[in-house]
């Protein structure tokens, strides 16, 4: 699978949506998701950041009660980073939980592993859908993946499912988890999905 070719993001969104043969298809109108029928597959094509994600995705996916998926953080230790520029063009569109290395990486919530990949930007990933598929959450820059670990598995909350470290685009100095949440619009293109802001579901308040 191609993932991103610049930037600290492994923005499988944009640029899947550009580069991967994949998504050349053609956008499947029929699959509009049975939990929010009021957004069509198609609107989420344009270039902003964040299209046509909103208050209702928000709330869904703080009724899910995610953890901070780094052991030992806090919420006062997150430093709201979804905005920041990556590369020339890109929104970073993601949340980085700075940590030492090695640091356990805990499942946020209950699911099972969609995929485990290394790209070059985003280095040993782990993409994990929450069990309705509503949302699928990347796990970004590991050290390394929990040993046994492997698409398909089913995980608990707070389950170690790999190691904070620096791989891929990341500075060595700084290792951190690049976690980010996107809102699946269809599961047989779910690295397409719309991304929400990490950091509101775990400060909601500003
Ligand atoms: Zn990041």
């Amino acid at each position: 699978m191609t993932v991103a070719r610049s930037g600290d993001t492994a923005l499988v969104v944009d640029t899947t949506r550009r580069d991967s043969p994949r998504s050349s298809a053609v956008i499947d109108t029929s699959a509009s998701h049975p939990r929010d029928t009021t957004v069509a597959p198609q609107l989420t094509t344009g270039g902003s950041s964040t299209p046509s994600v909103g208050p209702a995705d928000l709330e869904a996916l703080k009724g899910e009660g995610l953890i901070i998926p780094v052991a030992g953080v806090a919420a006062k230790d997150l430093i709201d980073s979804f905005d920041d520029k990556r590369g020339s063009e890109r929104h970073h569109n993601a949340l980085d939980i700075m940590a030492s290395r090695n640091t356990p990486v805990l499942a946020a919530v209950s699911g099972f592993v969609v995929k485990m990949h290394s790209s070059v930007p985003g280095g040993l990933t782990i993409y994990l859908s929450d069990p309705t598929s509503r949302f699928v959450m990347m796990y970004g820059h590991l050290d390394s993946f929990r040993p046994g670990l492997k698409d398909g598995d089913k995980v608990t909350q707070g389950e170690i499912i790999g190691f904070v470290g620096s791989t891929g685009n990341a500075n060595p100095l700084a290792p951190h988890l690049h976690f980010q949440i996107t809102r699946n619009d269809n599961m047989r293109e779910w690295w397409k999905g719309t991304p929400l802001n990490p950091f509101l579901v775990f400060r909601p308040k500003g």
